[in-house]
């Protein structure tokens, strides 16, 4: 491929952009121009795996700050190349004045600037990591819980992969033992039975189904989960947000390079990122900034997993089952309605129940509630995390993409194909095994083994600079 050969040498700012105690600039690339760097900024040449402290200097020799340099030689590094850190003081302007430094002290080498991605993209393609390690590294990253960043880590030390090895060795093995036998035509009548076929595929069936189970919960927790809140002024929109944000805040940081939607608010509920978006903002205007925001609100309720409507318990009329709707809630929820994917869950919150004076049964699927006391509060969080699948007993979960579900659902389907032709009278071996060799193809697509450089591309230039 284009990449095999030798690729430029590269540099960034490794640190996230602002002040900060200490801040890290790194190069990749080849030994000739990694050493070339060392001597114009450090005076010298290091020795690979030791911390160097002393001066970085520029081009007068005259210091720009004092810290440590790292030096790894190929392959013991991050990418697998020949890698420079310097460690400085972690202002913008010292960063920027060391970055500067090494694209100059480099120029006659082709030194350039690295792009979104690009070091752990090298790490992929020198062997250092599988794909979906690779794409952990960006997960650990932005993962916003705890339980997030601890599935990340999962993916990252390769359990995920090694899952995947596990079902291609499978995989491979019925392929191989089915193609060794269609150079013997006269043996496939009971080559099945022989080979126990039919338990081999029961066996890559169950796998597989189990690898998905996990797989869904990793993509809950690094996509999170999108809940519209709707309803009325003063039904307790604000207050449910604070009693669940109360019990389990997600950590939420702005992170360089990634947008973040300002529209909603991140609470967690088991470790499940949830993304909550109050569409209190949303009313007629004339105000040009509040119509952008009034856009930006729609763009993240089109993306709604679950709507909740809140409704105030003192404003219901007489019997449970008659909610008083005003027209803002009928307006907002036909819109609602429209916008949303189809079959998107709605559930109705009738908050304040605090003030009732006497309890009343919930009816139908509403969930009885008081932000105010938190009753309720559990019915709810079980009754979400139920509507998207998550799943308690999973148990050690890795994170992953939605790109992973699709292969490993494409990879079950193709082996249901290959049962399918297994079981018909006149046995299509040849058809058999090509299902198989499908079913390992989408399996390889998420640890990347056949990967296309479009798709590379897309996954490596979501990371942010310097990774
Ligand atoms: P929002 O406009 O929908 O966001 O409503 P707020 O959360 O701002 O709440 C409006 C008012 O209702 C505030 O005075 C809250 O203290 C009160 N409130 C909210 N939830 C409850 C509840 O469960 N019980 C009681 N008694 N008051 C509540
Ligand atoms: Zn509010």
């Amino acid at each position: 491929t284009a990449h095999a050969s030798s690729p430029s040498t590269i540099v960034a700012i490794a640190t996230a952009s602002g002040r900060g105690g200490v801040g890290v600039v790194r190069a990749s690339g080849g030994l000739a121009v990694i050493q070339a760097l060392m001597q114009a900024l450090c005076g010298r040449a290091l020795t690979p795996r030791h911390a160097h402290y002393g001066a970085f200097l520029d081009a007068q020799n005259t210091p720009i700050d004092h810290g440590l340099a790292l030096y790894f030689n190929a392959p013991h590094s991050y990418t697998g190349e020949h890698v420079l850190e310097l460690q400085g003081h972690g202002g913008p302007v010292v960063m920027q004045l060391l970055l500067r430094r090494c694209l100059q002290a480099g120029a006659a080498y082709g030194v350039r600037l690295a792009e979104a991605g690009e070091f752990t993209e090298r790490a992929f393609l020198n062997d250092k990591i599988d794909l979906a390690q690779a794409e952990a590294v960006a997960d650990l990253i932005e993962a916003s819980t705890e339980a997030a960043a601890k599935s990340a880590v999962r993916s990252l030390s390769g359990e995920f992969s090694m899952r995947i090895h596990t079902l291609v060795t499978k995989v491979v093995h019925l392929r191989m033992l089915v193609e060794a036998t269609l150079d013997f035509p006269e043996e496939e009548i009971d080559f099945l039975q022989k080979a126990d076929a039919f338990g081999q595929l029961d066996r890559i069936q169950t796998e597989l189904a189990g690898v998905l189970t996990t797989a869904k919960q990793g993509a809950l927790l690094r996509n999170g989960v999108n809940v519209v809140l709707v309803g009325q002024p003063n039904v307790g929109k604000s207050s449910l947000l604070n009693a669940l944000a109360g019990q389990d805040v997600a950590i939420v940081t702005p992170i360089a390079g990634t947008t973040r939607d300002t529209v909603t608010q991140v609470v967690q509920i088991e470790g499940v990122p949830l993304n909550v978006i109050d569409t209190a903002g949303l009313r007629d205007t004339d105000d040009v900034v509040e119509k952008i925001g009034i856009e930006r609100t729609w763009g993240a309720v089109e993306k709604a997993d679950v709507v909740l409507h809140l409704v105030d318990a003192m404003q219901m009329s007489g019997e449970a089952e008659h909610i008083a709707h005003n027209n803002l809630d009928v307006q907002l929820l036909a819109e609602l309605a429209n916008k949303t994917p189809a079959g998107t869950p709605l559930i109705t919150l009738v908050n304040k129940t605090d003030l009732l004076n006497d309890p009343v049964d919930a009816v139908g699927d509403c969930i009885y509630i008081s932000a105010k006391t938190g009753a309720g509060l559990d019915d709810l969080r079980t009754r979400l995390l139920t509507i998207v699948g998550f799943e308690k007993s999973a148990g050690d979960v890795f994170i992953a993409r939605e790109r992973h579900l699709t292969a490993l659902r494409l990879a079950d389907a193709h082996v249901q194909t290959a049962y399918a032709h297994a079981l018909t009278q006149d046995q299509k071996l040849d058809l058999f095994a090509e299902e198989l060799r499908l079913a390992q193809e989408q399996l390889n697509q998420i640890t990347g083994e056949f990967t296309s450089d479009d798709l590379l591309g897309v996954i490596f230039s979501s990371f942010c600079i310097g990774k």
